[in-house]
């Protein structure tokens, strides 16, 4: 069985929606990433940190479901990273409202020897220095490297991010960010940009209007499958990212053809991400509900037409 080590934030959040807030509940991007690849039965552990106002049960949901959680250091007398964020009419986008770093801002990684030799990489949002620490940790290559960041990191750790963007295989980023990041607004050639930092494979997630699967000479695209109610959007980038590298590392193959299949699987379980607040519908999610779903995707994406010869 393949092994996923996922780096990413645990934390707290806050968010507001035209249909509500919330106080602080479950989220991070290391959270949202390992509930989707837990859908796929592989080996995943999550490196991380939070303070001692997190509760134990939230590991123990995510023990439950099989992600590994022996490597999420818990710093007694600090607080957990916490987010906060208001989503506007249309909630495709959003306004940072708060983000303290807390036990964050002095992590320092710490690899489990269990999953030092993983085959999978998901470095999920947080700082780089950390994303890039995990690197230097494995003690064999890993297969497949991906990296997920956002605005944040940006703005205030630049030159840290191109480092570790250097040494990935695959970027997945929104198409705001992407276009932060290189300056074009245009995606294809942000994209283009982007490869030249390092990554052989850029993902551009464009929230409801689906994503974008870019390497030197080709590009695939996948809609989101239209929703009657979206709720939260919180997390649905990081379920994506950790959909996308779940499903590769259960069937072992990095191939471009099967990273096309693996941006459906990815933009399949953000659909359900954002039908409730913060991660109550990932944590409720069956097989059964992801396979009826997968079926929806091929009925949208499939069409038959003639080509003249
Ligand atoms: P997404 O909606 O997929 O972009 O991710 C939202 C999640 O990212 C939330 O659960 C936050 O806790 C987490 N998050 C927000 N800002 C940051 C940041 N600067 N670094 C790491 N994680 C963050």
């Amino acid at each position: 069985m393949s092994k996923l080590l996922i780096v990413g934030t645990v934390a707290f959040d806050a968010i507001k929606t035209p249909f509500g807030e919330t106080d602080k509940i479950l989220g991070g991007a290391g959270t949202y990433i390992g509930l989707s690849a837990s859908n796929f039965g592989i080996d995943s552990g999550i490196v991380s940190v939070v303070g001692g106002d997190f509760p134990e049960e939230y590991l123990k949901m995510l023990n439950d479901k099989n992600v590994n959680t022996d490597a999420v250091e818990i710093v007694k007398e600090g607080k957990t990273f916490f987010w906060s964020g208001e989503y506007h009419n249309d909630l495709n986008s959003r306004t940072t409202l708060a983000t303290e770093l807390n036990v964050l801002a002095d992590f320092n990684p710490k690899v489990s020897d269990e999953y030092k030799n993983a085959e999978f990489v998901m470095l999920g949002n947080l700082h780089p220095l950390v994303q890039s620490s995990v690197l230097d940790q494995m003690e064999t290559k890993p297969k497949l490297v991906v990296l997920d960041t956002m605005n944040f990191w940006m703005d205030n750790a630049l030159e840290d991010l191109l480092n570790v963007i250097k040494r990935v295989d695959v970027i997945t980023i929104n198409d705001e960010e992407a276009r932060q990041l290189t300056g074009e607004y245009s995606l294809v050639r942000a994209a283009k940009k982007i490869y030249e930092m390092g990554p052989k494979y850029v993902v551009i997630k464009k929230g409801e209007h689906g994503a974008l699967l870019f390497n030197e000479e080709h590009v695939f695209f996948a809609p989101a499958l239209p929703l009657e109610e979206v709720f939260d959007p919180t997390g649905a980038g990081d379920t994506f990212a950790g959909g996308f590298i779940g499903y590769i590392a259960k069937s072992e193959d990095i191939s471009f053809e099967n990273m096309k299949r693996a941006v459906i699987a990815g933009s399949n379980l953000a659909s359900f991400c954002v039908e409730k607040f913060g991660t109550e519908r990932m944590e409720n999610l069956t097989a059964e509900e992801v396979q009826n779903r997968l079926v929806q995707f091929k009925e949208l994406t499939q069409f038959d037409i003639e080509l003249n010869s």
